[in-house]
């Protein structure tokens, strides 16, 4: 038989976006219970590159966008996070390196360096040499610029961890949670395999899953957009950290590295950038000899030798924007009595949470009631992360 829970707030997908909104709203009092269909992170969140940007690579143009703006106090709360002195206790994360880097490899620099020297990105960019010099550039045949950025790389896996043990007992494990529309369009409750749950509002934050949400809840806005991916992954005993967007001739990052620790003892680089962007879509070996080339091409003195490669397609899930463009900020959006969001960015998941607690307050929903025990039900695990299970 079919059990009623009351919560507060329930939360729809256990991604960053869900995870972060979770905790805070907890420490703020409200009770929670948030479903996840699948492992928590295991959408787009492990699958990041784990960068907290700090908006540099949207002003690879020249220009401070508002993204730039918008995202640029990201680093320094995550930072207060993991420190213990922020919003939420992430002590005990592992950070895989303090900064991110930019490396030019020729003299594709020249036109920005005047900007990034200039006031408005003081503190938030800057060039390094000699010893200050990650390993990998360490090298006598490495000619380009490399420069520092307030940016740091964090290991996603840990953090959805933390997160899932910041959630208490309010995390649900349901495979099609399916949302009870009202006669006045509203939802009325989510009904899960054993129960329903009933609550002041719902948070649709289930990434790509929330596309078919806004569908059973038969609400065609806000649309969503995907903007295909296909990561490239090379494992080995050997390579060293790498933690760089690659400047090309476009306003993006041509490649994008970071360096993950796998279960094994190796390391894997996961490469993105406009690798990944152009090569959705492309077959994987095709890929992967696309990715060797450019990797011989950048960095020749690296030594990829007894490397083990392979691919991972993966969309990222935004609110839908004219000509796919990148949104700026998280997007929150209420609905009746729900709210729908994407963070559009790991890095902004405090941003959302923000936007979320300040739509809350306009909209005078409060602690009411108390937190149901939910020890019986199924929990949520978190997902593995994707460098020690993507390897054929
Ligand atoms: P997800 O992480 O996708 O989580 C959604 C969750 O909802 C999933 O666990 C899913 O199982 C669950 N779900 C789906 N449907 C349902 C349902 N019906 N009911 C219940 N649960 C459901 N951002 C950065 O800031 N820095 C980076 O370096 C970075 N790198 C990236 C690299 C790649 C390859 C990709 C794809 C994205 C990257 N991003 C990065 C973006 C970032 O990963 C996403 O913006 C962020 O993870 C989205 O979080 P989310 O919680 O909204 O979604």
């Amino acid at each position: 038989m079919s059990t009623t829970l009351e919560t507060d707030i329930c939360i729809l997908g256990g991604g960053i976006a869900g995870l972060w909104l979770n905790a805070r709203l907890r420490q703020l009092g409200y009770s929670t219970l948030l479903v996840e269909r699948g492992a928590l992170g295991g959408g787009q969140s492990v699958k990041s590159q784990g960068i907290i940007h700090g908006g540099t690579k949207y002003a690879l143009n020249g220009k401070l966008s508002s993204a730039a703006e918008a995202i640029a106090d990201m680093p320094e709360r995550w930072r207060a996070c993991l420190a213990g002195t922020g919003e939420l206790d992430l002590q005990g994360v592992r950070v895989l390196s303090e900064h991110h880097y930019l490396w030019s490899p020729g003299s594709l620099i020249s036109n920005l360096a005047g900007f990034f020297a200039s006031k408005a990105l003081r503190g938030r960019v800057e060039q390094i040499k000699g010893k200050q010099l990650p390993r990998v550039f360490a090298d006598r045949a490495f000619k380009g610029k490399v420069y520092q950025l307030a940016e740091l790389v964090v290991d996603v896996p840990a953090v959805v961890q933390r997160l899932a043990e910041l959630a208490g007992d309010s995390l649900i494990s349901d495979r099609a949670p399916h949302l009870l529309r009202a006669a006045d369009g509203s939802i009325e409750a989510v009904r899960l395999q054993q129960h329903q749950i009933k609550a002041q509002r719902y948070i649709l934050s289930a990434g790509e899953g929330t596309e078919a949400l806004l569908s059973d809840w038969q609400q065609p806005e806000p649309a969503m957009q995907r903007r295909p991916l296909q990561m490239v992954l090379v494992k080995g005993p050997a390579l060293p950290p790498l933690f760089a967007h690659c400047l090309g001739s476009s306003p993006k990052p041509r490649l994008t590295v970071t360096t993950h620790p796998c279960a094994d003892g190796q390391w894997c680089w996961y490469l993105g950038g406009d690798l990944a962007e152009q090569g959705a879509g492309q077959g994987p070996d095709e890929l992967i000899s696309k990715a060797k080339r450019e990797l011989q091409d950048l960095l020749p003195w690296v030594s990829l030798e007894g490397t083990r490669w392979t691919t991972l397609p993966v969309n990222r899930a935004e609110p839908a924007q004219s000509g796919l463009v990148r949104p700026d900020t998280a997007f929150v959006q209420a609905v009746g009595n729900a709210l729908i969001s994407w963070p559009t960015k790991l890095a902004l998941a405090p941003n959302l949470a923000d936007q979320v607690i300040e739509m809350l307050g306009a909209q005078q929903v409060t602690p009411a009631s108390r937190t149901e025990s939910t020890s019986e039900l199924p929990r949520p695990k978190v997902s593995a992360p994707v460098w020690d299970i993507c390897f054929p």
